[in-house]
């Protein structure tokens, strides 16, 4: 102290000691000393000389000691040179140049300096020695060993009296303490840095809430800079809204806590959110000096949840408006949540329900299954989707629900609870009992219908093979039913059913199955009878005499009364395997023949009709084989004009069979149409016919001919018949204007415009179509016109007896006058007199066909006495 006092002006230790760089400072102090010593005023006495001494050794010590610092005395001659008068040996250390090289040639301490220091140190110097004020300055030096080291010089100039100026000075190696600085100077900047680019408000207050720091994101949202808020209060700065909010906060923070506040400011562009930590940061003798505030946006944040609570809400009121109860249940069974429609369930509000279990709901027997249920459910990995009946405690309500259940996991995947959802489903139940009672059961008689007889007739027979009971099936038809449905109308037919299905129903025994066949038909079907077929066949008889018994009585239709009869045919079952079908055609059978008998009866299946049956479905087979071993054979018939000369011929078919001789188509064409067979067998005469046109079409004498062939409704409605037709045609290159389709009648039963659409197609190609046997179906003069048709065939019915049947006669007249109005060709079948044709000429008949003419021939013999005999036939000639 006492030295520094001496020193005075010598400033320079203070700083240096503020820079903490001590060594430095104590060696300038030793020199001060030293000097002092040197500059007191008495004379070069001895004791002065002993001072001297003692203190320049001290000096030279100091030097040595020091470790990075060389102490020096340089002298500036009057020429300007400079010349060392001291340094110490530390030079060695701090420079790597020895003492005594350095008092010999000062230069090379000097050109160490590194060049692009070297003139703002000569011009400090010079300037030093200018003012006499001391020299302090930092450069850089190029050691000895190439290193680039930091020094710190400092020296004090004094004039010799000689006028010579002398630098007391030292200069000490700060590279260590320079690097530490740099390094500490970038720490200072990256943190300046970091808490300017901190997205959050960093502010640094003291005990009086006056601003020390304040960041950049801080100040932006104050609407300053950092300068103009530093030294503030800050109270005075920020918005009084979080002043107030923070001031508890401060007091916490103070008593040494964090303090952590939200707050909002309401902005024009809406409210902002931020949240402030305030933390104490340095103590002082008072306790918590500074405290810093850590200010976060929670804006984003506050939207996210804004928006998050915004659905919550809008789930809830989805959930809540849903028909469906809604629950939520931890895992062991307590209520978290439910919606409105289970407070009705439940029969009481949400906040009674939560906390509970199902215990406290329902019963103990009904909760203990819902638990089961929710068990079930946890432990599943799919929703559990089952039904169950409940009832409403708050309105007694009971329907059937549709329960789906699903576990609910955390995160980690742990079962934390069950999701229910019950649906009430009693309306769609009601609908699907009502669907199968529409699909099972029979809309007018409420019986069952032919699909569930079936079915039981099938369980009835299998229970049968187990219990060896025999069973019985009733057929039974309505006499006359058709005649009262066309006179006293439908809806008299329909109570009639109606009622003939109560009486059946009444007649029988509960387990026995009364059903609705179809139209009048009723089917019974008892269960259980005696295992021996007598005393099964005598069970079964009474039922069928009570039945007839109970129907027999009158029938009270709209006030009037009215008599139904009916026909019952019986079959027992059980005794043998036999199919549903096999049984139902059984008692059919059976049933054809108690009207045979005479109706109003019973009769029971009988043997001789199965062999029947039987007789039926060998002849099936043998028209199968017969078509497949050509078998079948086509006749042609000439048809003549009224010259009687040919105009074409009609194809008729024959079976020639191997045991039985020839077979008539009246006999095998319905069973054939029955079983399909038609199909095979229709393009089989379609075929012999187009190569027989193109036959014919080779010669003068016969090409203008043409052939009528027989079309089956069956094989006209198959889906690939016109095809068919133009292929036959097409591949014998047969002239389609010589092909004539004989339809029938029973076509226009159908789908009359799909008939329409298929003449036309064919007609479009040149194929001719007549209607066959007319007169004796359906026909009425509206579809007469809309068919594309060429011509009618009067059936050889009326033909037959024209002369002697003057109803015939009309008949036949009105036909060709209607055919003329239509400009149809009329062509009279089954023409075998004189008498018949001149009777049909006469009424414009133009065309004949009959035994008169001819019969159906194979074509060898066909028309010879009608085809001219080729005026020049080559030899042989293959016509006709
Ligand atoms: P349809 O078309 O009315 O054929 C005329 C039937 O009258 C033929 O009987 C023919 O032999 C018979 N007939 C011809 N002239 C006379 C006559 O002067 N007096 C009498 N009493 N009968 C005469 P057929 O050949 O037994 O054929 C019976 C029916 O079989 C045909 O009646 C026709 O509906 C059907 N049919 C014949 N061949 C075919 C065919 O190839 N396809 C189809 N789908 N049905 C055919
Ligand atoms: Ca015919
Ligand atoms: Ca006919």
């Amino acid at each position: 102290e006492l030295a520094i006092a001496a020193l005075g002006g010598q400033s320079a230790i203070a700083s240096l000691l503020a820079h903490g760089l001590r060594v430095v400072a104590y060696a300038l102090l030793y020199q001060a000393v030293f000097n002092a010593g040197i500059r007191q005023p008495f004379d070069r006495s001895q004791e002065a000389e002993r001072r001297l001494r003692e203190s320049e050794s001290r000096l030279v010590l100091l030097g040595r000691n020091l470790p990075h610092s060389v102490l020096y005395q340089v002298v500036r001659e009057a020429d300007g040179r400079t010349h060392f008068m001291h340094i110490s040996d530390s030079v060695e250390r701090v420079h790597g140049l020895r003492a005594e090289d350095v008092l010999r040639d000062p230069a090379v301490l000097y050109r160490q300096i590194v060049a692009e220091d070297r003139e703002a140190f000569w011009r400090l110097e010079q300037a030093s020695q200018a003012s006499m004020t001391s020299l302090e300055t930092v450069f850089r030096a190029r050691r000895a060993d190439g290193q680039i080291r930091w020094m710190h010089l400092s020296a004090s100039p004094r004039r010799l009296g000689d006028g010579r100026v002398m630098w007391d000075g030292v200069h000490t190696d700060i590279t260590e303490h320079r690097v530490a600085q740099d390094a500490a100077h970038a720490h200072e900047a990256l943190l300046a840095n970091l808490l300017r680019q901190l997205p959050g408000g960093v502010t640094r207050l003291d005990r009086d809430l006056r601003v020390l720091y304040v960041n950049d994101q801080e100040a932006r949202w104050l609407s300053s800079i950092p300068q103009a808020l530093q030294g503030s209060l800050w109270e005075d700065k920020v918005p009084t809204a979080l002043a107030v909010r923070a001031r508890p906060h401060f007091a916490k923070a103070f008593a040494g806590e964090t303090a952590v506040f939200e707050y909002r400011l309401d902005e024009a562009e809406g409210a902002r959110y931020r949240q402030v930590t305030v933390a104490p940061e340095s103590t002082g003798e008072q306790g918590v000096a500074t405290v810093v505030l850590f200010s976060y946006d929670l804006t984003p944040l506050k939207r996210i949840e804004e928006e998050l609570a915004h659905q919550k809400a809008h789930l809830a009121r989805v959930v809540n408006a849903m028909p469906d109860m809604v629950f939520l249940k931890d895992a062991q069974g307590v209520y978290l949540s439910v919606n409105p429609v289970f407070e009705r369930f439940a029969g009481r509000p949400e906040r009674d329900i939560v906390g509970g279990s199902d215990f406290d709901l329902v019963p103990a027997e009904i909760a203990a299954s819902f638990r089961r249920h929710d068990q079930r459910a946890m432990q599943a990995w799919q929703p559990l989707v089952y039904e169950e009946t409940l009832t409403f405690a708050e309105d007694g309500y009971q329907g059937q629900f549709e329960t789906i259940k699903t576990p609910i996991r955390d995160l980690t995947g742990r079962v934390t609870g069950v999701l229910g959802v019950c649906r009430d489903i009693t309306d769609r139940k009601r609908a699907e009992q009502e669907i199968e009672r529409l699909a099972f059961y029979d809309a007018l008689t409420g019986l069952p219908n032919r699909r569930l007889l079936l079915d039981r007739l099938q369980r009835s027979i299998a229970a049968c093979q187990r219990t060896k009971n025999l069973g019985a099936l009733l057929f039974i038809d309505l006499d006359n039913f058709k005649d009262l449905n066309d006179t006293l109308g439908h809806d008299m037919g329909d109570q009639l059913l109606a009622q003939v299905a109560a009486r059946l129903v009444a007649s029988v025994r509960e387990a026995d199955t009364v059903a609705r066949f179809g139209g009048d038909e009723f089917v019974v079907m008892l269960e259980a009878l005696a295992p021996e077929l007598q005393d099964a066949a005598a069970q079964a008889e009474t039922v069928a005499e009570k039945l007839l018994a109970s129907l027999n009585q009158p029938f009270e239709l709209d006030g009037g009364q009215h008599y139904s009869t009916p026909s019952i045919g019986i079959t027992l079952f059980g005794d043998e395997r036999l199919s549903v079908d096999e049984l139902l055609k059984r008692a059919d059978l059976a049933m054809y023949q108690a009207k045979a008998a005479g109706r109003n009866t019973q009769r029971f299946f009988d043997p001789d009709m199965q062999a029947a049956v039987n007789a039926r479905s060998n002849l099936e087979a043998d028209l199968r084989q017969g078509l497949a071993r050509g078998e079948l054979l086509v006749h042609y018939q000439p048809v003549v004009d009224h010259q009687a000369r040919l105009l074409g011929a009609e194809a008729l078919v024959r079976w020639r069979h191997p045991q039985r001789g020839m077979i008539s188509p009246a006999e095998f064409i319905p069973l054939a149409e029955q079983t399909g067979l038609i199909l095979p067998l229709g393009q089989y005469v379609l075929q012999t016919a187009c190569e027989q046109l193109q036959r014919w079409s080779q010669h003068s004498a016969t090409a203008h001919l043409s052939i009528s062939v027989n079309v089956s409704a069956r094989q006209f409605r198959q889906s690939g018949f016109v095809a068919e037709v133009l292929q036959a045609l097409r591949s014998h290159q047969a002239d389609p204007r010589k092909l004539k389709l004989e339809l029938t009648e029973s076509l226009l039963l159908g789908d009359i415009e799909d008939t329409i659409a298929r003449m036309e197609q064919l007609k479009g190609e040149g194929v001719g179509f007549a209607l066959d046997d007319f007169g004796t179906g359906y026909s009425s003069l509206s579809y007469l016109k809309r068919l594309p048709l060429d011509q009618v065939k009067i059936d050889q019915g009326f033909v037959r007896d024209v002369l002697t049947d003057p109803n015939d006669a009309a008949i036949v007249r009105t036909i060709l006058a209607l055919a003329h109005s239509l400009d149809l060709q009329v062509v009279a079948e089954g023409v075998e007199t004189a008498g018949q044709l001149t009777f049909l000429r006469l009424h414009g008949c133009e065309a004949f066909q009959g035994y008169l003419f001819g019969r159906p021939e194979p074509i060898d013999k066909f028309a010879a006495d009608l085809l001219a005999p080729p005026a020049s036939a080559p030899a042989g000639g293959a016509a006709p």
